[in-house]
């Protein structure tokens, strides 16, 4: 039509522009709901949830005899999510995988903490393609790979990290404003006089949320001896519990508080807080799942790191709080953290093997680990160490047949010598008698 094809008139034009502007406006500011004084999530540095998906896709078929990937979805009561989980296993025929231990960390349970799904995907690309870290040169720590298999759990809060990328840089909760790490069975419910529902609704049951269904079914099917939970917001190294201001007793608190300690002297020069969570971080946490972790699933060593907090930041702007917003900072964290784990893998798989041999009742109070400790122990049979203690046996044998010949000779002297010293008596007697 003749009409449609010309220009409207002046008025008009200006209406449509006008309409046209605030619409832009209103949709920028529905997308984003960034007030101006607020830091937005750099584009440059973070991946979006979808990008870094695609990226791990990607180095997971470059690498198929180290990676795989599964998807698990569950649903609850019309809310159901994906979990993806990327499984490190470095296929080596020397090692079995009976004597392997078992790793599981997780990223980004909480949605605004950003940082830490893309520690994840750095942590992926050393343990296959990588050689370096900053520089430093990583070939030491490829034995101390062939002896672990890594689940690493990338995004574990999807749902609830596509709202913060959809402007609500302050959620840390679920898709539907559940906290996943207060949706755990120990001590689930409990509120504490300074309960915020915005940060920490537990759900309306324990593991009423299927991304915890889902961590619960995987930490009980892969029964892992070493768990960590990686959050933002702060810097420190997390132990059981958070539910209370002590950590738990007994040879295996011992050895986790040894390797956070070892971790915390040989990479952050002592500078991380070292504790229990709910001691050091200044508040209790209830339903958490470290906690589970440690009391149900058992795991020997089960910890939380808190890896970047910007404690200058105004609460309000949370993107900067929980995250770091300059170049120099984000590549300073990734590489700070990454290598943290290889040195927490090192100090895990040694203590772990150490406790083994050295105690015995160490290993005995972990008996909920069940299959795998079995497995580990009877592996060790036919291990070199195994096979040094069995030397040691021999040597031990053979030393008390010496000393039992030593003895039985040393009886025979002295049954000689009396018995010649009574003949000499009797000869002088004798003599005495002659005379
Ligand atoms: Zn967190």
């Amino acid at each position: 039509m003749a009409a449609s094809s010309a220009p409207p008139p002046p008025p008009r034009r200006l209406l449509a522009l006008t309409m046209a502007l605030a619409a832009a406006v209103v949709s920028a500011a529905s997308a984003a709901r960034v007030p101006a004084s607020v830091t937005p999530i750099s584009r440059t540095l973070y991946h979006s949830s979808d990008s870094l998906l695609s990226d791990i896709k990607a180095l997971v078929a470059r690498h198929p005899d180290k990676l795989s990937m599964d998807t698990i979805t569950a649903s609850n009561k019309g809310y159901s999510t994906d979990l993806f989980i990327v499984t490190f296993n470095h296929a080596k025929e020397s090692t079995s995988n009976s004597s392997k231990i078992h790793v599981l960390l997780s990223f980004g349970q909480h949605g605004r903490e950003l940082i830490t799904s893309e520690v994840a995907l750095n942590l992926l690309y050393i343990l296959t393609e990588k050689r370096k870290i900053a520089g430093v040169d990583l070939s030491s720590f490829e034995k101390i790979l062939e002896n672990l298999v890594i689940k690493v759990v990338p995004m574990e809060n999807l749902n609830g990290r596509k709202r913060v990328e959809e402007g609500e840089l302050c959620d840390r909760r679920n898709g539907r404003g559940v906290d996943l790490n207060r949706n755990w069975s120990v001590d689930w419910g409990k509120k504490e006089k300074d309960y915020d529902p915005y940060e920490e609704n537990p759900g309306t049951a324990p593991f009423s949320e299927p991304e915890a269904q889902i961590m619960r079914e995987l930490s009980k099917s892969f029964k892992p001896h070493m768990w960590v939970n990686v959050h933002s917001g702060m810097e420190a190294l997390f132990m059981p519990y958070d539910h209370k201001n002590t950590t738990p007793n007994g040879a295996s608190a011992h050895l986790m508080r040894t390797v956070l300690e070892n971790l915390n002297h040989r990479h952050f020069q002592d500078s991380c807080l070292v504790g229990s969570g709910g001691g050091a971080v200044g508040y209790l946490a209830h339903g958490t799942t470290t906690d589970y972790m440690y009391d149900i699933v058992k795991v020997p060593m089960p910890f939380t790191f808190e890896i970047y907090g910007d404690e200058k930041a105004s609460t309000s702007d949370c993107f900067k709080m929980f995250n770091p917003v300059d170049k120099t900072t984000f590549d300073r964290v990734i590489n700070k953290w990454c290598m943290a784990f290889l040195i927490l893998f090192e100090e895990g798989l040694r203590n772990l093997r150490e406790a083994q041999l050295v105690s015995q009742g160490a290993v005995d109070n972990w008996v909920p680990m069940g299959g795998d400790i079995v497995e580990i122990s009877a592996a060790r049979k036919s291990s070199p160490d195994k096979r040094k203690l069995e030397g040691l046996d021999l040597g031990m044998q053979e030393l008390r047949t010496y000393f039992r010949l030593f003895m039985l000779s040393t009886v025979l002297l002295m049954f000689m010598f009396c018995s010649r010293i009574s003949k000499n008596r009797n000869r002088e007697t004798g003599n005495i008698f002659d005379s």
